[in-house]
């Protein structure tokens, strides 16, 4: 998924609760009306994992004593918050320091950073491949920002690509950057042990390793206090989480049992770890989404072996199947690669046939994408040439968008709780919000609904990607 978010609220508006926000925030507040504070820009890219690194950083420059700036333009630090899970994805980021050559032109002091995925997988060379770079830092390495900073105010150019064992981030409180202040993102475990054989991920983010519980409850516990109606827990591998004795189905009850008004979701899920004792406290809480997303990547058991996923197509029903069962009502979305290595048209037909078997009610849809480094890289051609990949990507594409369509179409007549959002992006007089499903609905703004409420909704019409409806008693 890959969304550029350029423009950082100014954080005027931060309600000051605990005080260890309060600290940021207040510090935060008094930068922005600081008028020799230095100004931070960040754009991200990538996965929400990014999206919540970014908050931390954030949080770390703010503490530096640097305030937030919208434009580049006026900037005196801009940081590029990368991913790399595809080459298109470092594409856009090469472009962008292009972009920004001109105003450094202008602004001989302007500091330049590539942080994330993509500095972790290029480390220095990023130095050599573009002078325009002045610090590159790994996803475990925003500690070190202020050396950082301070070693490129001294002249020289920065690197920390170090990956870390231990670091969760855990005490550094995240500046809520592109909040709506209903739902939020806690990071509740870092990296990934799983070794797909065409993913980055482990070699850009490192091992596994889950954070405390109690900082993650006093987190809720913050969220909660500020308004916060809804929290997803976050990881590459979620239900692989462990601290201790706690397991992921023990950490989602606790923090389901912190305020039966609090929605609970959880992404991303690995199939291997789909246990029963997830589905069973799932099904026991009202407030846990009956949602998963949980990607499959391909149908067929021989690409699915080659992906080293670890299941067979037979046991991710099995999963489905069992999970529906306790949860009949149970959401699924997923992840699909095409054209991975070798891979035939009767296995592609396989992966047409799982989304017809399951019919999700959503997919994120891709073409393998050859990343160096990965076991795939180092071991398979990658054989299947584009055009084949792209068609059989717009097979995949119409083949779900049709399901998503239907399922959509079966909900019209029915009615949902919805927790609002705010407005609707398509026009000032809708208002948004999601129902336990994740799907988002649009319905007219009605006298004395606001953010963060609870609401039914009687679906009207519906498109693939939308439920249109109003609101009722
Ligand atoms: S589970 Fe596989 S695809 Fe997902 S982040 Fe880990 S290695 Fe990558």
């Amino acid at each position: 998924m890959n969304n550029l978010i350029t423009d950082i609220p100014i954080l005027d508006d931060i309600k000051i609760h605990d005080e260890s926000v309060q600290g940021t925030a207040f510090e935060s507040v008094q930068n922005q009306h600081n008028p020799n504070a230095r100004k931070l820009y960040i754009e991200t890219y990538g996965c929400q994992m990014n999206f919540s690194d970014t908050e931390i950083v954030a949080s770390i420059m703010l503490k530096m004593g640097f305030k937030t700036e919208t434009n580049p333009k006026n900037a005196d630090v801009i940081f590029l918050n990368t991913c790399s899970i595809r080459e298109n994805a470092e594409q856009k980021v090469w472009e962008r320091l292009k972009q920004y050559r001109s105003l450094k032109k202008h602004n001989p002091g302007l500091i330049v950073g590539v942080l994330g995925c993509m500095a972790e997988r290029l480390k220095s060379k990023l130095l050599e491949q573009d002078k325009l770079v002045d610090i590159v830092v790994g996803p475990d390495a925003y500690r070190d920002l202020p050396n950082l900073i301070s070693e490129v105010d001294s002249g020289q150019k920065a690197v920390n690509v170090l990956l870390s064992l231990e670091e969760t981030y855990a005490d550094i409180s995240p500046v809520r950057l592109n909040s709506n202040g209903v739902s939020a993102f806690i990071s509740i475990m870092r990296g990934c042990d799983n070794m797909c054989s065409f993913c980055v991920v482990p070699f850009t983010r490192g091992r596994e390793r889950s954070r405390e519980v109690n900082s993650i409850l006093h987190e809720v516990e913050i969220l909660l206090k500020e308004g916060y109606r809804e929290v997803t827990l976050l990881g590459q591998n979620v239900d692989s989480y462990r601290y201790h004795n706690t397991n992921f189905a023990q950490l989602l009850e606790l923090v389901a049992q912190m305020d039966r008004n609090l929605r609970v979701r959880f992404t991303t899920s690995h199939p291997k770890d789909i246990s029963n004792q997830l589905l069973e406290t799932m099904a026991k809480y009202n407030n846990i989404c009956k949602f998963i997303h949980l990607p499959v990547q391909s149908g067929n058991n021989r690409i699915l072996n080659k992906m080293n996923r670890t299941y067979t197509r037979e046991w991710y029903l099995e999963r489905v199947q069992t999970a529906r069962s306790i949860m009949p009502n149970l959401a699924l979305s997923t992840d699909i690669i095409v054209g991975f290595c070798s891979e035939t048209e009767e296995e592609h037909q396989d992966t047409l046939s799982i989304l017809e078997e399951v019919r999700y009610e959503h997919a994120y849809m891709f073409k393998y994408s050859e990343r160096p480094g990965t076991l795939a890289a180092r071991k398979y051609p990658d054989d299947v040439p584009d055009q084949v990949k792209t068609r059989r990507l717009n097979e995949v594409i119409t083949l779900q968008t049709q399901i998503s369509r239907e399922k959509n179409l079966a909900d019209i007549g029915k009615t949902f709780t919805v927790l609002v959002e705010g407005a609707s992006k398509r026009s000032e007089k809708d208002l948004c919000g999601r129902n336990d499903a994740n799907k988002m609905l649009v319905f007219p703004y009605k006298e004395g609904v606001k953010k963060g409420d609870y609401i039914q909704v009687k679906v009207k019409q519906a498109t693939s990607a939308t439920l249109i409806g109003e609101i009722v008693d």
